[in-house]
């Protein structure tokens, strides 16, 4: 096992709800290091670009209109296999699959109200992490 950096947001209902530490507690008492973190209202042009692999899927354009209704919070978590066990501990897209004790289990509204977004390879991480922070930014 390595140490990994992984990239997580928390999405515009967990900053509405005023959950942002409650999810951040999860990260934490799982392990996972919070090694740089910002609130941000994404533009338009921002969001259209993060989810482009999502282009020609039916939900595009409302997951964009979703992701920039309110401020979200980016995010570098460390840990070992930060990608994967990130993955984990979110759960499910949709929330009615995601096991107990999950993230989106104990708190996602619906599959696209779904609370948080993590990297889904250490390649997007780098790619993700990078559209978000600079080096200096992120402090091990
Ligand atoms: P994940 O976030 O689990 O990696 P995807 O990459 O497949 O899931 O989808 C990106 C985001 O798009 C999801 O987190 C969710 O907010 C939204 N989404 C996915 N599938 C749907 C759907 N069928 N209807 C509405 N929104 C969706
Ligand atoms: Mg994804």
């Amino acid at each position: 096992m390595t140490v990994q950096r992984t990239f997580s947001i928390l999405k515009p209902d967990a900053t509405e709800r005023n959950l942002t530490g409650a999810i951040n507690a999860m990260f934490e008492s799982n392990g996972f290091r919070i090694v740089a973190q910002k609130r941000v209202q994404l533009s338009r042009h921002q969001a259209e670009q993060f989810y482009i692999v999502h282009k020609e899927r039916p939900f595009y354009g409302e997951l964009v209109d979703y992701m920039i209704s309110g401020p979200v919070v980016v995010q570098v978590l460390e840990k070992e296999n930060a990608v994967q066990a990130n993955r984990d501990l979110m759960g499910a897209t949709n929330p009615a699959n995601a096991a107990e004790g999950t993230i989106r289990k104990t708190f996602a509204e619906s599959i696209e109200r779904n609370s948080v977004h993590g990297s889904d390879s250490v390649e997007n991480a780098a790619i993700e992490i990078a559209y978000f922070f600079s080096g200096s930014e992120i402090v091990g």
